[in-house]
């Protein structure tokens, strides 16, 4: 038996379904994550809901749910190292999945300091420089946030072994793209590389996987695994969770 999450359309940004892209979900008051590595703020991936047994589901959680929710970091790709678990350059995190809000946007250093001084232009629509910074602006929302926000279907396909022979069933028997399959939910993680279960931080036992995740169907949205497949983990007993990557 093997789940996957399948591309299921556009969904409300703050929506408490398992979804790829739109804005974390915290509890009020959470401040925006940042890198150990660069100290920039991580772009938000993906948020999975979890039931009451700890498993990875897609639907809008009960009163017994969680959150995993997923950041890594997007400033210097390559250099900062979000592919590895707990090096501080990602985050994963269980949350209960009640009372939750989304978590403002951080505010960019260079804003903060022109404000500071008084520096702030005043609106002229006819000033160049001023359609370079809203530029500049969207640049870096990018970083913090994908371009779309999209629902994860879920299907079951009983026969599969694993996750590679049930996208293939799954594009053949719905005649869709491949790349149309976001991951899987729960089962063995389908590695890239070698087998990098992490151990959980708070008992040592090896973590469940809760969902394996795709870059995503469009290059302009994706998420960045170096073109690979990324892994988050938990031990629901113990609330931790873990995250990275291979390519
Ligand atoms: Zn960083
Ligand atoms: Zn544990």
């Amino acid at each position: 038996m093997t789940t996957l999450i399948t591309e299921g359309g556009p969904v409300a940004a703050d929506a408490t379904v398992t979804r790829i892209g739109g804005v974390p979900l915290a509890p009020p008051g959470t401040a925006w994550p940042s890198c150990a590595d660069c100290g920039g703020p991580m772009q938000f991936l993906a948020q999975i809901v979890l039931d009451g047994s700890g498993a990875a589901v897609t639907g809008g959680p009960g009163p017994q749910d969680r959150l995993l929710v997923l950041f890594a970091c997007q400033n210097r790709p390559g250099v900062c190292q979000d592919w590895e678990a707990r090096s501080g350059a990602n985050l994963a995190l269980i949350l209960p999945a009640q009372g939750l809000v989304p978590i403002p946007l951080p505010v960019p250093a260079d804003l903060d300091e022109g404000e500071a001084e008084g520096e702030e232009k005043e609106d002229d629509p006819d000033d160049p420089d001023e359609f370079e910074d809203e530029e500049e602006d969207e640049d870096e929302d990018e970083v913090l946030l994908l371009g779309a926000t999209r629902a994860a279907e879920p299907q079951h396909l009983p026969d599969a072994p694993d996750f590679d022979s049930a996208r293939a069933a799954w594009a053949a028997r719905t005649g869709r793209p491949r790349n149309h399959v976001l991951g899987r939910l729960n089962g063995t993680p389908a590695w890239l590389q070698y087998d990098q279960t992490p151990s959980c931080a708070t008992c040592a036992e090896p973590m469940r996987l809760a969902v394996q995740l795709q870059e995503g169907p469009d290059p302009l949205t994706a998420m960045n695994f170096g073109s690979g497949r990324a892994y988050a983990f938990t031990c629901s007993p113990c609330t931790e969770a873990a995250f990275l990557w291979q390519c």
